[in-house]
C-alpha cells in the first residue's frame, strides 16, 4: 500500500464548515504565527493603505482610480476611459480570465490567501479584533458557550459594535471608488432624504460587509466564490499550492521517547493536529489538496514551528506541486509552465500596447447622411459635415480641422470646436470648395485634426460636388 493510498479519502464527502447533521461548524482558528504570516501581515498592510489611500489622490483634480459603472466614467492610474475604449476593456477582460486560468494552473490559488481582499480583511482585519477582544481560538469556543452574562455581552458587543464600524468604513471607500470620494462627502453630509439613493447604497454595503465578515465569513470562500469553486479544474499534479508532503510525514505518529524493537519506522509528522488547528477553513491539509483550501499558508507556520521543535528540516507542508511531493523533484520551470508564461507575456503585450496607443483625443467625420451638395455664390459648392470629438483628458481641447491637398474652407457651424474635459463634443461643418477644383462627381478627400499644430488624425470621406470643365 503506498503512502497515498493509505490516506483516509472520506473527507472528500462533507466539508470542514458543514457538521453531519448540516448545521454550521463554526471554525475557531489558532492564532497563527511564523515567517509566512509576517510576510502577510506586511503585504497585507500595502494593499489596505493602497485600498483605503487610493481615493483621496486626485489628479487635475480627478481621482487616480474611479470605477463609475453608474455613468459609464472609469479613470485607471489617470486615464480616462468611457463607453468608447470598449474594445479595449473587452481585451483587457478576456486577458484577465486567461491570466488567471494560466496564472492559476501554475501557482494554484496563491491569489486567495495573499492578494484577495476577503481573506486581507477577514485574516488581517476582523480575525485579529477578535483575537485581541476574545483570546485566542480555545478563548473563543469557551466563551461562545458560555451563557450571556457580563463578560460575553461585553466582549461580543464591543466585537460587533468594532466590525459594524470597520464595514462602514469599507463601505463608504467601495463607494468613493464607484462614485468619487467628493460625493461620498456629499452623501455624508447630508440628510437621508436630500441623498436617498446614497444614503440606501451605503447603508446596503455596509451590511453586506458585516454579515461576511462577523457570520459568513470563510463560506464564501468555500461556496459562493466561483474562482475557489473552479480550482477543481484549473489545478493539477504539477499545480503549485501548499502540500503535506506525505512521503516525508507518513506514517504519522506521537513521538515517543522509548521506541519498540518491533515498531515500524515513523514519519516526520508528530500528528499534532496544530495545522488543523490553525486553519481557518476548518481543513486537514495532510488529506491532500482541497477545495477549502486559499493557500493563505497558515498552516506551513505551524508545521514549521514544530519541525524545529523536533529537530527536523522545516517544509513538511509546504509550497510543492503533488508531482514535486511524489518524485521528491522541487518545482521548475516545465515546458508547460514556460508556454503558459509566453501566452501570459503575449496577451498582457498587447493590451498593454493598446493603452499605449490609446489616444486622448477621439475625431470622427462623416458626410451628413441624405445631403447632396449645395450651390454656394463665388463658383463654389458646399457639404455638410457631422464631427464628434471625445476628450478623454482633464484638460480643455481646441481642434482645427483642415482639407488636405485641395484648397478648400471649413465653417464649423453655430461654435467652435473648444471640448470641455472628459466630454464628447457633436457638431456640423461645412465645406466650401470651388467648382474649378473638382474633376469628378465623388471626390475622395482627407480632412486632418489638428490639436496645437499637431496632426492627430486623417480622416477619409468624400465631397460631392458637379463635375465642370474648365
Ligand atoms: S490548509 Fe493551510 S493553507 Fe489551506 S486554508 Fe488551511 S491553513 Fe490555509
Ligand atoms: S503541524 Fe506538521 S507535524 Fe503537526 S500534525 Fe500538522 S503536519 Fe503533522
Amino acid at each position: 500500500m503506498t503512502n497515498e493510498e493509505l490516506l483516509d479519502q472520506s473527507f472528500r464527502d462533507s466539508i470542514g464548515t458543514v457538521k453531519k447533521d448540516g448545521k454550521r461548524n463554526w471554525i475557531y482558528p489558532k492564532k497563527p504565527k511564523g515567517w509566512y504570516y509576517n510576510a502577510r501581515t506586511l503585504l497585507s498592510i500595502f494593499l489596505l493603505a493602497f485600498m483605503f489611500g487610493m481615493p483621496f489622490i486626485k489628479v487635475h483634480g480627478e481621482p487616480l482610480l474611479l470605477f463609475n459603472i453608474f455613468e459609464r466614467k472609469f479613470i485607471i492610474f489617470g486615464m480616462f476611459f468611457g463607453p468608447y475604449d470598449f474594445h479595449i476593456f473587452l481585451l483587457a477582460f478576456v486577458a484577465l480570465v486567461v491570466f488567471v486560468i494560466l496564472f492559476t494552473a501554475i501557482y494554484g490559488r496563491i491569489f486567495c490567501g495573499w492578494l484577495c481582499p476577503q481573506t486581507i480583511f477577514m485574516e488581517m482585519v476582523f480575525r485579529k479584533i477578535e483575537y485581541w477582544i476574545e483570546g485566542d481560538f480555545r478563548d473563543q469556543r469557551k466563551l461562545a458557550s458560555s451563557p450571556w452574562n457580563k463578560e460575553k455581552i461585553l466582549k461580543k458587543g464591543a466585537k460587533w459594535a468594532i466590525f459594524l464600524g470597520i464595514s462602514y468604513l469599507i463601505a463608504h471607500t467601495v463607494m468613493a471608488y464607484l462614485v468619487g470620494i467628493d460625493e461620498v462627502k456629499e452623501i455624508v453630509s447630508s440628510s437621508p432624504a436630500e441623498r436617498p439613493a446614497g444614503f440606501l447604497a451605503m447603508n446596503a454595503f455596509t451590511g453586506i460587509f458585516f454579515f461576511i465578515f462577523a457570520w459568513f465569513r470563510e463560506q464564501a470562500c468555500i461556496m459562493v466564490c466561483p474562482y475557489g469553486r473552479l480550482q477543481g479544474v484549473l489545478l493539477d499534479e504539477n499545480s503549485l499550492a501548499v502540500t503535506y508532503d506525505f512521503v516525508r510525514g507518513e506514517p504519522r505518529g506521537r513521538l515517543s521517547r522509548q521506541i519498540e524493537v518491533d515498531e515500524p519506522p515513523k514519519g516526520d509528522c508528530v500528528d499534532c493536529h496544530l495545522c488543523v488547528d490553525v486553519c481557518p477553513t476548518g481543513i486537514d491539509i495532510r488529506n491532500g489538496i482541497q477545495m477549502e483550501c486559499v493557500n493563505c499558508t497558515a498552516c506551513m507556520d505551524a508545521c514549521d514551528e514544530v519541525m524545529v521543535k523536533i529537530d527536523k528540516p522545516k517544509g513538511l507542508i509546504r509550497l510543492d506541486s503533488l508531482t514535486g511531493v511524489r518524485t521528491g523533484k522541487r518545482f521548475s520551470f516545465t515546458a508547460r509552465v514556460w508556454i503558459y508564461s509566453v501566452v501570459l507575456f503575449i496577451l498582457v503585450s498587447i493590451v498593454t500596447v493598446l493603452m499605449i496607443n490609446r489616444t486622448d483625443l477621439d475625431v470622427s467625420i462623416l458626410r451628413t447622411p441624405g445631403m447632396l451638395y449645395q450651390d454656394q455664390p463665388n463658383n463654389k459648392i458646399s457639404n455638410l459635415y457631422n464631427f464628434h470629438i471625445i476628450n478623454k483628458t482633464f484638460y480643455d481641447q481646441k481642434i482645427e480641422l483642415k482639407v488636405k491637398g485641395l484648397p478648400a474652407e471649413i465653417k464649423i457651424l453655430g461654435g467652435n470646436s473648444t471640448v470641455k474635459p472628459l466630454e464628447v463634443y457633436e457638431g456640423r461643418f461645412m465645406l466650401l470648395v470651388n467648382k474649378n477644383d473638382l474633376k469628378e462627381l465623388n471626390t475622395k478627400i482627407q480632412i486632418a485634426a489638428y490639436q496645437n499644430g499637431e496632426e492627430i488624425k486623417t480622416v477619409n470621406t468624400s465631397f460631392l460636388g458637379k463635375y465642370e470643365e474648365k
